[in-house]
């Protein structure tokens, strides 16, 4: 795949890191921008990879409907136990409306490889085009890659 389109969309998310050493533990958040790269083998009769109009639709929505403004936590973090146990919050809507469990311990990392490797697949099902590329920063300083390696092409090895 040569061509490459490319957006990016930013989301504030709390999460922390189940493991870590140092204050990343506690429960915290970032104002995280996600990169997104998407590639085709063929531009399309426009001469696109993608509309930008759709990535935005696809893939920045999807982080907004279901990330943004949530609390990421691991499905195996013992704080999301307490945090989902229905807690009655003064308004009268529960405390676990706005936590989000998540089949990883949610680093850059990992983020970024669930984002390529699910998200992007359901998003952009039957379209041709691939997900292939995401970056994510948690600061404008740190950030984590997740990208597929282009595929080797069978070449016979002398
Ligand atoms: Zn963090």
């Amino acid at each position: 795949m040569s061509w490459q389109a490319k957006r990016y969309h930013d989301i504030s998310c709390g999460h922390r890191v189940v493991g870590h050493e140092g204050k990343c533990r506690h429960l915290h958040g970032h104002n995280y921008r996600v990169h997104f790269t998407c590639e085709a083998d063929e531009l399309d009769n426009v001469g696109r990879v993608i509309d930008f109009s759709d990535m935005k639709s696809k893939l920045c929505m999807w982080l907004e409907e279901n990330w943004d403004h949530k609390m990421l936590l691991w499905e195996h973090d013992p704080v999301a136990n307490v945090l989902t146990d229905k807690i009655k919050t003064g308004d009268g809507t529960t405390l676990d409306d706005g936590i989000v469990l998540v089949p990883f311990n949610p680093t850059a990392e990992n983020i970024a490889q669930h984002l390529v490797l699910v998200v992007g697949p359901q998003q952009l099902k039957g379209t041709g085009i691939k997900l292939t590329y995401c970056e994510v920063e948690e600061t404008r300083k740190c950030s984590a890659v997740y990208a597929l390696r282009p595929k080797k092409n069978n070449s016979r090895q002398m």
